[in-house]
């Protein structure tokens, strides 16, 4: 394809284009590309000459939006209007996430289900996909004024363990801010990419990548056979990282100057100050061997030695995910050629010396551990822009495919740019009691709703016994050959009825369609996940006020008239909501007949239970 883009904003042309490479990280984010003269991955750097960008957001007053070093202020004086860590809410139900017990200072939404989280500040819900977007707003915005020219396209490394959902939620994200998201790439292989392994085809070795940040730890082992990467295994702690290598340091310091936990919960500013000075003293122990500050007057110190053994838990930790990396990859540590250290934290030379002591080997760190991912990024995209003529490039699925789900959105199964052949599969079930058939439309492109996109084939699964509403387990299936040719199997798991078809996605479609395709997409992201998100919000209230309604219906006896009214009044205001179709004010009506619900639901269920046990024999 040429190497022509159009500029969305004025509609010229561009001669040249830079595709940038971005991390877009739990603590910071950034952006990196490969100089045009130098042709080496370089990250690009601010006019206050910084090149993290904290992933932090701050919504002020008027919708004032800030992103970065700016927002970080208000982490402390405006805690619930500052969001931060939000990758770790990607893809993620509030199940997922309220397990973990790590309480966040702003407000996720607790609907009790399997539902997408969403945040709400002040009035507003936002969903981790659209917080995410801002942030990657900020980089593109920030790289376009360095670079003097427009970005639209780029790619963005997630963590080797992202699942499916996660990695689609990362792309909808670049594109909502405006960014066509050419590949989504592990980690770990841009770490290896940043230096230069797998962009020659006759190599082949183990890599293991060891990647410590702000708030977590993951260690992968690679194998590049050809310059293709597979992550044999991955492991770490998604709640372990540098802060809290500052956390340990902080309470110590507080009990050097006598200060209880509990003293410590109420003096606020002091607990302030002291984890500022934690990050500080950590940061200088990492290039020399003491640190010394006052405080109220007392002078403290701290030795190296005395940090290493404060945080040699936390570091033992980590060699024990290498080791259960290794035993899963079946691979043994002699048979490790290299070890790659990535993000913050491996700046401690304590970690370093444990990792390399571990492995029996040097570690590789002398590219920056905080840039190393986004510079890898930045190498992925020249080989997709193809400059980089060693490089063997894979035949790819030019546009996503997927199928039709609730409310006419494009639910997408493989994303655009996956390799050929490939395959993925996803389960579904029915929406409505007794359904014995679904209807499977097989879509192509980059939109939304499928009306916008290109119909493929349809075709229809019948003779599903009867059951109840999302009983039924329907597993769809894509595998794409290398010829590029699409099967699409449906089948329903319990009772093993299948139905398949086939397709030529290509069929008929040029490059320029292609082009105008993707454009669209990028022009219309904006409504386009808007419709998408009220959509999804009717669809749920939908369900739950079908779901209420039976619930009252069955258990009428146990549930009092008040609640029976105040019930109903909740479900006339949400489907006043509904017609409305205003994602907020959906997302409100929904929470408020939650509340109104919630207490009468444990009861009803606590009674209905008891009444099951008496009724049965055991
Ligand atoms: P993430 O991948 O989670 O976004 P980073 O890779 O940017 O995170 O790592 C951030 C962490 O690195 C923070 O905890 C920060 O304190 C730590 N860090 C940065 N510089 C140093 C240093 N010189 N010594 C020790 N830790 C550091
Ligand atoms: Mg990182």
């Amino acid at each position: 394809m040429a190497k022509i883009a159009i500029n969305i904003a004025t509609g010229t042309l561009q001669k040249e284009e830079i595709i940038v490479g971005i991390d877009l990280g739990t603590t910071n984010s950034l952006v990196a590309i490969i100089h045009p003269d130098t042709k080496q991955p370089i990250a690009l750097k601010d006019i206050d000459n910084t090149v993290l960008v904290p992933s932090i957001i701050h919504f002020g007053d008027n919708e004032q939006i800030t992103v970065g070093n700016e927002a970080r202020n208000y982490l402390e004086s405006d805690p619930s209007n500052t969001i931060y860590s939000v990758k770790r809410l990607m893809g993620k139900s509030y199940n997922d996430v309220k397990s973990k017990g790590h309480s966040l200072s702003y407000n996720v939404i607790d609907d009790d289900t399997d539902r997408l989280v969403k945040i709400q500040v002040g009035q507003k819900f936002y969903s981790p996909i659209e917080l995410s977007s801002l942030i990657l707003k900020e980089l593109k915005h920030r790289a376009e004024h360095v670079l003097k020219m427009n970005i639209s396209k780029c790619v963005i490394t997630v963590p080797a363990y992202f699942n499916d959902a996660q990695r689609q939620a990362t792309r909808d994200a670049g594109k909502l801010a405006g960014l066509e998201v050419l590949r989504i790439i592990n980690e770990p292989t841009a770490a290896s990419l940043a230096y230069g392994f797998g962009t020659r085809n006759d190599e082949s070795s183990l890599i293991a990548v060891y990647d410590l940040g702000g708030g977590t730890f993951d260690v992968s082992i690679l194998r590049i056979t050809d310059g293709i990467f597979d992550v044999l295994s991955t492991n770490g702690d998604t709640y372990l990282g540098g802060d809290d290598f500052d956390r340990v340091l902080a309470t110590y310091f507080a009990e050097k100057i006598g200060l209880t936990h509990e003293e410590l919960s109420i003096h606020k500013s002091m607990a302030q100050t002291l984890r500022l000075k934690a990050e500080e003293a950590k940061k200088q122990l990492s290039t020399q061997d003491q640190f010394t500050f006052q405080i109220d007057d007392t002078e403290l110190t701290i030795t190296k030695n005395e940090f290493e053994s404060l945080i040699k838990p936390l570091v033992d930790k980590t060699i024990d995910s290498c080791a259960n990396a290794l035993k899963d990859s079946e691979i043994s540590k002699a048979e490790i050629d290299v070890i790659v250290m990535v993000g913050g934290s491996t700046r401690v030379p304590y970690v370093k010396q444990r990792v390399s002591e571990f492995f029996g080997k040097p570690v590789y760190d002398n590219v920056n551990p905080d840039e190393v991912v986004a510079l890898g990024a930045a190498v992925q995209a020249d080989i997709l822009a193809g400059n980089n003529k060693d490089t063997l490039l894979l035949d790819i699925t030019p546009l996503s495919l997927g199928i039709e789900t609730m409310g006419g959105l494009m639910d997408v199964l493989l994303p655009r740019n996956s390799k050929i052949p490939s395959k993925a599969g996803r389960q579904y079930t029915t929406q409505r009691d007794g359904q014995s058939g679904i209807n499977i439309a097989i879509y192509q492109g980059e939109r939304d709703l499928v009306k916008d996109n290109r119909r493929l084939a349809e075709f229809a699964l019948t003779g599903i016994p009867a059951m109840p509403a999302g009983l039924p387990k329907v597993d769809i299936q894509f595998v794409i050959d290398a010829d590029g040719i699409l099967q699409v199997k449906a089948n329903e798991l319990r009772s093993g009825v299948s139905q398949s078809i086939e397709v030529k996605p290509q069929y008929g479609l040029t490059d320029a369609e292609v082009e105008s395709m993707l454009m669209a997409s990028i022009v219309n992201a904006k409504e386009d996940i808007k419709i998408r998100s009220i959509i999804e919000a009717s669809t749920e209230a939908e369900q739950m006020i079908q779901l209420t309604e039976n619930f009252m219906h069955k258990h009428a006896q146990h549930i009092t008239e008040e609640e029976k009214s105040a019930t109903q009044s909740g479900i006339v205001a949400l489907q006043q909501s509904i017609e409305a179709k205003d994602k907020d004010q959906i997302l409100t009506a929904t929470e408020k007949l939650n509340e109104v619900t919630r207490p009468y639901a444990e009861r009803v269920m606590d009674v209905a239970i008891g009444e099951a046990l008496k009724g049965s024999t055991i």
